[in-house]
């Protein structure tokens, strides 16, 4: 079906066209509404301020923020961390993250980290409450009784390299795979978290970590 527009229409059309070419985003079309929000956030990063932003679910708030934060963070080489107050929000930063680096053929990882207790690999910690858990962890660090601890921290660790290198290469890494990964070389998974977030250009975590 053909529609004919206006001269004008069509010069914005043009214009979005263009835009969409040279901007960095995830995905192939611009919503106004994410525009705005991504000019916004643009302009704060530049100006080095902070932005409070209220939007409805759907308006595609991710995407909007993500993708000039990681052009940002990109340039002056600095880390994004992006909070979170559920495990379940890492997912969609994951995809959005994935979708820039292939619409932009750019590289960079994202790590989530999650709560030790969550990755801890030591039988029947489930049941524990969170203090006791970091009090028993604690103990077996000290005392050197955490296998998957001293398998991690060993010196010029090769199979801790090894296994980063893998997790390196995954376009997602999401904590299973950081879980699974470590399992089978018998190393910490939050360990192993924390060694791939030095690395990471996205770190995804709950809000309690940032004043850790
Ligand atoms: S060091 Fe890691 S694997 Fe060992 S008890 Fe603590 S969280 Fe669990």
């Amino acid at each position: 079906m053909f529609r004919i527009i206006s001269d004008s229409q069509y010069a914005n059309v043009l214009k979005t066209c263009f835009l969409l070419f040279i901007m960095f985003f995830s995905h192939n079309i611009i919503r106004p509404s994410q525009k705005e929000l991504l000019s916004t956030v643009q302009n704060a990063l530049k100006d080095k301020q902070n932005v409070l932003v209220h939007a409805p679910t759907g308006l595609g708030k991710t995407a909007a923020v993500l993708s000039p934060a990681i052009e940002f963070a990109l340039k002056k080489d600095i880390t994004i961390f992006f909070l979170t107050s559920r495990q379940t929000q890492h997912k969609i930063v994951h995809e959005t993250a994935n979708l820039l680096k292939q619409k932009n053929n750019v590289n960079f990882i994202c790590t989530s980290i999650i709560g030790k207790k969550n990755m801890c690999l030591q039988k029947n910690v489930a049941t524990l409450f969170s203090s006791d858990f970091f009090e028993y962890c604690k103990k077996l660090v000290e005392n050197n009784s955490c296998m998957y601890h001293t398998n991690t921290k060993r010196k010029n660790n090769i199979v801790a390299e090894k296994v980063l290198s893998d997790l390196e290469n995954l376009n997602i890494v999401s904590s299973k795979d950081i879980i699974s990964h470590s399992l089978k070389e018998s190393l910490c998974p939050y360990e192993v978290s924390l060694m791939l977030a030095e690395k990471s250009k996205i770190i995804i975590c709950d809000y309690s970590y940032i004043f850790l």
